[in-house]
Formats: structure tokens, C-alpha cells, sequence
């Protein structure tokens, strides 16, 4: 059956994330009539637990706000896109300094409601196990895609290997925490005090890198091949780089002064709270493969957590995402089923926010495609821009996931030594860029 008998006011959207509900929402937004179809509460992933949409599987934050950050950036254009992730964030926003960090359940709730309440889409819960070949279609089924589906992608995009695997940090139950040890305070006094900091002396984190380092890990099981991405090393595997891995890492103590003595600590590990009222506490940067009564031993050795219950332990997680250059083009359609898009992590990108951006773009570029209005790519200067031409250009032999940094932007042309400045001038010129882009859509 050929495109053009398809019908053109109606798109067929996999997977009820914040990819899939980024791409619905564009659709009915301008006209489109949309069946969402998510497999949640017939069927959970591993790491979902939620019968709601948008559900965040790991952390509550949607990193750092403001345009020095690139994930700042990114929000920003985000926003100006329409993006009802943000929206629905900034409305259910917990302190945590310089972070859009969320109350997960509360998030979720709205963003369900969200797409319930547009007359335009239709949500039928049930998993998809095949992919359509008599209607448009966009696959926003995430890093932890059901198996079947993860076949049916494979026989699409003639991609083999989608599998790859991240980790995620344990979660502190807030009453368990000794607050006799731990301080209230952001890094450097930025933002309010909304971080509890762990502090370690040189001793003491002796002793923890010690038993880090000699703990029990989770055995990758024979058939599966461990490729973990870069910026989400479990603390274990950074920790047998050296010492210096986690003290100029996720346990860099600079910008804390320890009020107990007055001086900064050796070590530090933060911890950010995963709702308004302090109940559970997210360790940063702590994501990690031990198997679960190491966790208890090990980190029941940071000073303050010595009682810890752990609401949730960490763990290592199939990440699930095409090779972009070979499979996809710029509007995320598959090269070999063009009435086949990707959106949100699947395409390659990592994390909440670029894949809630790639459920944007799919969307709206499909939106536009069908009125009869195929748009440009949207600017390479702007951060979804580059994250597009990542996704479907990326150099190398094998395609590795990529988030959101100032790296991903063109050069500024110049030679700039004061970095605040660069990162400054490269937000102001991606903001342009996107906002003539918009003008034209
Ligand atoms: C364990 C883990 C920890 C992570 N931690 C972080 C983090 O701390 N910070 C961060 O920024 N990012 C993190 N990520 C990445 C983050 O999950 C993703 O970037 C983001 O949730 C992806 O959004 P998505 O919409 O593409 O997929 P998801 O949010 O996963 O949504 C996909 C949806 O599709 C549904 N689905 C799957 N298969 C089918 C099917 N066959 N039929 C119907 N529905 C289906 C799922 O139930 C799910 O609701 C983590 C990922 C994992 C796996």
C-alpha cells in the first residue's frame, strides 16, 4: 500500500512516555486525530510502576534551568515549541536549586490528564506488537521497549542490536537520614538550601572507596553484551578508574563548607529530594549495578546514612535505541518505511528532556507533513537542531546516544577564552536561529 492512500488526519502514536506525549499533543494541537496506544497497567517495563503517562522511571529532575546551562537551553526552546513537558513541570516543580526537578506523581497525573482531556486523541491501553504498514505511525516505546515491539523495529529498520544498558541510583527514605550528619545547602549558595549533603572525611571515604571497590556486582548475563553510556557510568565502574574519579566527580565536596567543622569536606555526596516534603531522597550520581545487599553494606558507610532505608535500590537497565545514521533520516522516518517515525529515546538521544524534544520535533514535523507542509530541519545552531543532526548523522562505527551540551553546537567561529561567555553567545545565537526557524513553520 503506498503513503498516499494513507489516511493524512490520522497517526497511529506507541508508547504514552514523555516522547509520545510531547508528539500526540503536537498532533492534536493542530488538527490531527491521534490513537496513543501504552502498554501500562496491562504490561510494565522492568523500571515502570505507574499506570500514568510521562511516568520518570529514575530521577525527578529535568537538570539545570537557565541559558548557561545546555539543558537550560534546551528547556527554553523546549517551551517555545509548546513543549507540555516543561509546562507540566514548571506547575509541579520541588525545590532543588538551580534544578526543574518534579514531584514524579504528581507530574505524571497532569500530563495524563493533559492528553485525556484533548478531544483529539485517543488513549487505548495495550501493548503493540507489530508496526503498521497501512497507516503513519510514530514509535516512542523508549530505552525499555517491550520485546515484541523491539522484533517488529528490528524487521523495519534492518537494525540488529538495539540493546544497551544504563544504570540507576538508589532512593533514601527521608526519615532514615541522619541529620545530626547531613547538611542542608546547594553548591557554591546557589539556589535556596535544597540539597542534603553527606560529608566524608579523608578516612572516611577511604573506607567507602575500599568497600566500593571490592563489592559484589550484578553479572552481566552471557547473551548480553554490556555497552553502558559514558555519562551514566554506574559509581562503581567510576570508582575503579581511581580516587580522583568520584573527588573531581559525583563526590566533588567543592562549594561546601561543612558547618560542623567550619572547612570543606574531603568528599560529598549530595542528595536530592524526589518530593516536596522530604520523604525520599535521590543519590546523585550514585546509579549503580552492585547487587542489592552490597548496596545496603557500602552505602550505609556515607557518614548520615548509616541507618538508611532505601526506598528503592539501584540497578542496571536495556536501553533500547536504533542506529540513528543508518536508520533514520532528519524527520526521524525510517529510511526503509517512511511512514515510520521514532521519537523520544529510541532515536538515540539520552535523558528525559532530548527525549521528550525528539517527541516534539516527530510530532510537529509530521503535523506539518500532513497539512501539507514539509518544514525545514529545524536549525543547526538551536539545541534541538543539533540533536537532530546527531541522531541522523553521528560519524563512527557504532552510534552512541547523545545528550544535551554546548559541545553539540557549531563553533562559534571564534576563538573565546572566557567560557561563561562562549556558552552565553551560543545560547543567544541557538534562541535566534529557532525563533526564525519557528517564524517559517
Ligand atoms: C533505568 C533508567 C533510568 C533512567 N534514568 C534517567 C535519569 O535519571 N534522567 C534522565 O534524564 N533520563 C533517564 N533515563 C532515560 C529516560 O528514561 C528516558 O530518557 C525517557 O524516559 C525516555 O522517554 P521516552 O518517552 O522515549 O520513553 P519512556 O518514558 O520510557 O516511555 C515509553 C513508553 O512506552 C511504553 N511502551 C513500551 N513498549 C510498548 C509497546 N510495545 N506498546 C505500547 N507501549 C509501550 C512504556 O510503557 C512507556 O510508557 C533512564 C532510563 C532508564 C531505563
Amino acid at each position: 500500500m503506498g503513503e498516499e492512500k494513507f489516511k493524512a488526519d490520522e497517526v497511529l502514536v506507541i508508547g504514552g512516555g514523555l516522547a509520545g506525549v510531547e508528539a500526540a499533543l503536537q498532533l492534536a494541537n493542530r488538527g490531527i486525530r491521534v490513537l496513543l496506544r501504552e502498554m501500562k497497567p496491562v504490561k510494565y517495563s522492568e523500571a515502570h510502576s505507574s499506570p500514568a503517562l510521562g511516568e520518570l522511571v529514575c530521577s525527578n529532575s529535568l537538570k539545570a534551568m537557565g541559558l548557561g546551562q545546555a539543558s537550560g537551553l534546551l528547556q527554553e526552546e523546549m517551551s517555545r515549541l509548546g513543549s507540555v513537558v516543561i509546562e507540566t513541570a514548571l506547575n509541579n516543580r520541588v525545590a532543588a536549586g538551580q534544578a526543574l526537578a518534579v514531584n514524579r506523581e504528581d507530574f505524571s497525573k497532569a500530563l495524563t490528564r493533559r492528553v485525556e482531556d484533548a478531544p483529539l486523541i485517543e488513549l487505548v491501553r495495550g501493548e503493540a506488537t507489530t508496526l503498521p504498514n497501512d497507516r503513519y505511525t510514530i514509535a516512542a516505546t523508549g530505552p525499555l521497549t517491550s520485546e515484541p515491539m523491539a522484533e517488529a523495529i528490528s524487521s523495519v529498520t534492518g537494525d540488529e542490536d538495539l540493546y544497551f544498558y544504563d544504570a540507576m541510583a538508589p532512593i533514601i527514605e527521608g526519615d532514615s537520614i541522619d541529620r545530626s550528619v547531613v547538611f542542608a545547602a546547594s553548591r557554591y549558595e546557589k539556589g535556596g538550601p535544597d540539597y542534603l549533603n553527606c560529608p566524608m572525611t579523608r578516612e572516611e571515604f577511604g573506607r567507602f572507596f575500599a568497600a566500593l571497590t571490592s563489592a559484589e556486582i550484578v553479572p552481566t548475563r552471557n547473551f548480553e553484551k554490556e555497552r553502558v553510556f559514558q555519562g551514566c557510568q554506574p559509581i562503581e565502574t567510576l570508582a575503579a578508574k581511581g580516587e580522583k574519579t568520584l573527588l573531581f566527580g559525583p563526590m566533588k565536596p567543592v562549594g561546601f563548607i561543612d558547618p560542623r567543622t567550619g572547612k570543606r569536606p574531603h568528599a560529598l555526596l549530595q542528595l536530592r529530594r524526589e518530593d516536596e516534603g522530604g520523604q525520599r531522597w535521590n543519590m546523585v550520581g550514585f546509579q549503580t549495578k552492585l547487587t542489592y545487599p552490597e548496596q545496603k553494606r557500602v552505602f550505609r558507610l556515607i557518614p548520615g546514612l548509616q541507618e538508611a532505608s532505601f526506598y528503592r535500590l539501584g540497578s542496571l537497565h536495556r536501553n533500547t535505541y536504533v542506529d540513528g545514521p543508518r536508520v533514520l533520516d532528519g524527520y526521524l522516518r525510517a529510511r526503509r518505511a517512511p511512514w515510520i517515525q521514532f521519537a523520544g529515546q529510541i532515536t538515540g538521544v539520552e535523558g528525559y528532556l532530548e527525549s521528550a524534544a525528539m517527541g516534539i520535533w516527530a510530532g510537529l514535523n509530521l503535523a506539518l507533513r500532513l497539512s501539507g507542509k514539509t518544514p525545514d530541519l529545524p536549525p543547526e545552531e538551536s539545541g534541538i537542531g543539533a540533536l537532530v543532526r546527531h541522531v541522523y548523522t553521528a560519524p563512527g562505527k557504532r552510534y552512541e546516544p547523545m545528550n544535551m551540551n554546548f559541545g553539540i553546537l557549531p563553533p562559534l567561529g571564534v576563538r573565546m577564552k572566557d567560557k561563561k561567555e562562549s556558552k552565553r553567545l551560543r545560547a543567544e545565537r541557538a534562541l535566534e536561529a529557532l525563533d526564525k526557524w519557528i517564524a517559517t513553520l
